[in-house]
C-alpha cells in the first residue's frame, strides 16, 4: 500500500492535513461521535480511520437486539454491581437506542419493536425471578423511562414458538431488532453526508501527544490531528491494558424454515445465549460461559467446540422437530472489563477514549458517542 508521503499534493491535502478530529475506528462509536461533533463544530475536519476494509470489530457482525436488559442478566448483575451503577447502565442503554432511532431513522434500520423474552431454560443456571423482582424492575423503569409494566411472566410463547425444556419466560415490551447492515451503512451514509471523511484499510499503531496537537503513527505513515478520540472497544487494550478486556462472540444463521413461528428477539442463561428471527431464519449467538478461556481474545475466527454448543442448542430447544442447515457463521470482538459501564474519559486536552461496551453497544453506541463529542 502506497505510504502518506507517496500520496499527491491534492490527496495529502484533502485527507491527511489540518485534521481537527482523527477519529480510530468506524464503529457506531466512532461514527456518532463523527456526527455528533460534526453538529457541534461545522466547519472542522474530521477523519475517521478504520483498519478493516469493514467495520471489523463488533458493530457490523452483531445480533441486531435493540436491548437494554433481560430479568436474568440485570439479576446478575445486581449481585455483582453496585444497584445505582447498574440503572445508570441500564438507564444509558435506553437513552442509546431513542438517540440511535431519532439519528438513522426507525424505517432505515428496519426497527421493529417485537419484544423480547428471557426464557428459563431447564437446565441452564438458576436464577429464579421472583414476582417482587418483576415488580422491582417495573418500578425502576418507571422511575428511570416513565413507562409501566415493562416486564411480565409469559408461559403462552413456549407453545406458540415449539420451544423445548423452557419452563417459563419473561418478556420486555420495550424491546425491539433491527437490521445491522442497514444501521452500519445508514451511519457512514450520514457521515458522508455531513462532510466526515472515512478511511478503511488503515491501522493505528501509536501515538504521541505535544502541546499542541498529536502525532498519529498508522500503518501508512504518520498523520498530525488537533485531537485524537479513539473507539476501538474490544481492542483498546493496546493503550488502556486490562481495563478493556477482548470477549469474542460466535454467531450462526440458519438456512431458510418455512412457516417459522418464532419472531421477536430472545435471551437465555442471563443473557449469555440470545436468538432471533431474521425474516424466516434463526440466528443464535453466545455459549462464551462455555468457554471463557479461548474466547478472551481478539482473533476474529470460529471454533468447533462454541459452534457445537449453539447448535446443539437449535437442534434441542429453539428448533425441536425442524429440519435446518447451517448457512452462516462468524465471529466478533467485544469490549468487556471490570464493570458493565462503558469508559468514556479524556486522557488529556488532545486525547480521549470511547470504549468498553460490553454485550450492548447497539444500545449504548449513540448515546456514548453524544458524551464523547461533549468532551470537547
Ligand atoms: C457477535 C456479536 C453480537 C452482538 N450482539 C449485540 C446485540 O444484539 N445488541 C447489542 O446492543 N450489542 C450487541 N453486540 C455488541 C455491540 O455490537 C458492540 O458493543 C458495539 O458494536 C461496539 O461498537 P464500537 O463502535 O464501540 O466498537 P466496534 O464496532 O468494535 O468498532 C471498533 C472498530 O475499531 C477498529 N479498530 C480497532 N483497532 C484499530 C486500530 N488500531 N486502528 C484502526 N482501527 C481499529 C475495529 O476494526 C473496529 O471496526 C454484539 C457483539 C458481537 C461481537
Amino acid at each position: 500500500m502506497l505510504q502518506i508521503h507517496q500520496l499527491s499534493f491534492w490527496e495529502r491535502k484533502s485527507y491527511f492535513e489540518g485534521i481537527d478530529f482523527l477519529i480510530v475506528g468506524a464503529g457506531i462509536v466512532g461514527y456518532s461521535t463523527a456526527i455528533q461533533l460534526k453538529r457541534k463544530y461545522p466547519t472542522a475536519k474530521i477523519l475517521i480511520i478504520e483498519r478493516g476494509y469493514l467495520p471489523s470489530g463488533a458493530s457490523s457482525k452483531n445480533a441486531g437486539f435493540a436491548c437494554f436488559g433481560s430479568p436474568t442478566e440485570i439479576y446478575d448483575d445486581l449481585t455483582n454491581s453496585p444497584e445505582t451503577e447498574v440503572w445508570n447502565t441500564i438507564s444509558m442503554r435506553f437513552e442509546g437506542l431513542e438517540e440511535l432511532k431519532n439519528m438513522v431513522g426507525h424505517t432505515t434500520i428496519d426497527y421493529q419493536k417485537n419484544g423480547s423474552w428471557d426464557l428459563i431454560h431447564e437446565d441452564f443456571s438458576k436464577v429464579d425471578i421472583s414476582p417482587t423482582f418483576l415488580d422491582y424492575l417495573n418500578e425502576k423503569c418507571y422511575h428511570y423511562f416513565g413507562i409501566k409494566s415493562v416486564y411480565s411472566e409469559d408461559k403462552n410463547i413456549i407453545q406458540l414458538s415449539g420451544f423445548n425444556k423452557i419452563k417459563t419466560s419473561y418478556f420486555n415490551k420495550e424491546e425491539g431488532q433491527l437490521d445491522t447492515g442497514k444501521l452500519n451503512i445508514a451511519l457512514h451514509q450520514i457521515a458522508l453526508r455531513e462532510g466526515i471523511l472515512s478511511l478503511y484499510g488503515i491501522e493505528i499503531l501509536d501515538f504521541q501527544e505535544s502541546e499542541k496537537d498529536v502525532r498519529i503513527e498508522t500503518s501508512i505513515g504518520d498523520i498530525n490531528s488537533c485531537k485524537l478520540i479513539v473507539c476501538t472497544n474490544g481492542f483498546a487494550g493496546k493503550f488502556l491494558g486490562n481495563e478493556v478486556i477482548p470477549a469474542r462472540a460466535q454467531v450462526l444463521v440458519t438456512s431458510e424454515i418455512p412457516n417459522l413461528t418464532i419472531k421477536g428477539t430472545f435471551h437465555l442463561d442471563k443473557g449469555f445465549y440470545y436468538f432471533r428471527n431474521i425474516e424466516n431464519r434463526i440466528l443464535l449467538g453466545g455459549a462464551r460461559n462455555t468457554n471463557f478461556e479461548s474466547e478472551t481474545t481478539t482473533e476474529i475466527a470460529t471454533t468447533e467446540d462454541i459452534q457445537k454448543v449453539l447448535k446443539e442448542l437449535l437442534e434441542k430447544t429453539i428448533l425441536p422437530n425442524t429440519k435446518f442447515n447451517i448457512e452462516y457463521s462468524w465471529a466478533g470482538i467485544m469490549g468487556m472489563g471490570p464493570s458493565k459501564t462503558p469508559l468514556i474519559f479524556k486522557k488529556s486536552d488532545n486525547v480521549a477514549f470511547g470504549v468498553r461496551m460490553g454485550g450492548m453497544g447497539v444500545a449504548l453506541g449513540s448515546v456514548v458517542g453524544k458524551k464523547l463529542s461533549n468532551l470537547f
